[in-house]
């Protein structure tokens, strides 16, 4: 019988870490917390003071999360990169926040990054930027355009290419990203 989303999280929240850390099951540097967010030290930190935020409840991606739980936590990470910069005297914050394991996500509950950064500590590296020409770029926002469904309507359906664990065994190539000419100039994000 095929896997229903509900399935997926259910199976993923058995073995979450984030889950047992929210549970207490686990440990944790715990900095804030309340009755919908827990807000701890990541154990391998990019910077001191790199925290990660997450909704109590378990959903793997940020699409998936109702949206007043959605507007809670980014409310929550505003707040915390605010009390962050003043903690610890950083120059910038990044705030980062993947979904899938193509974009780098390990652990497979929602999470924010907020990492502070220090002039030129070079901490997080350059991305991959690249060149596109101006009427490609229009015909792919036209494009996305056609495509997007109603705010009030919006939910999402994971495809089996959004894997979030490495182990897993890789998706098939067939995603519809345009492909653009890589630019060689190293700019930080
Ligand atoms: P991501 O790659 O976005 O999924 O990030 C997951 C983050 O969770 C990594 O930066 C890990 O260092 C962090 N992490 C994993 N296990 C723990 C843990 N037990 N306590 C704190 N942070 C953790
Ligand atoms: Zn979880």
């Amino acid at each position: 019988m095929a896997q229903t989303q509900q399935d997926v999280l259910k199976a993923s929240k058995e073995q979450c870490i984030f889950c047992k850390i929210i549970s207490g099951d686990i440990p944790a540097a715990k900095i804030y917390e309340d009755d919908r967010v827990f807000a701890f030290l990541d154990i391998n930190p990019v910077n001191a003071g790199h925290t990660l935020v997450v909704p109590k409840d378990h959903y793997i991606v940020l699409p998936q999360l109702p949206d007043d739980l959605a507007m809670h936590l980014i409310k929550v990470v505003k707040y915390l990169s605010g009390a962050i910069f003043e903690m610890t005297g950083a120059h910038g914050i990044n705030i980062i926040q993947n979904n899938g394991a193509a974009a780098g996500q390990e652990v497979p509950h929602v999470h924010f990054h907020i990492i502070p950064r220090i002039q030129d500590d070079k901490s997080i590296g350059p991305w991959n930027r690249s060149k596109i020409d101006p009427e490609k770029l229009k015909q792919i926002a036209e494009e996305m355009g056609k495509n997007l469904k109603p705010i009030s309507s919006s939910t999402v359906k994971l495809s089996s290419n959004t894997a979030v664990s490495k182990k897993t065994s890789k998706p098939k190539r067939k995603g519809k990203l345009v492909k653009v000419k890589r630019r060689t100039s190293t700019n930080s994000p």
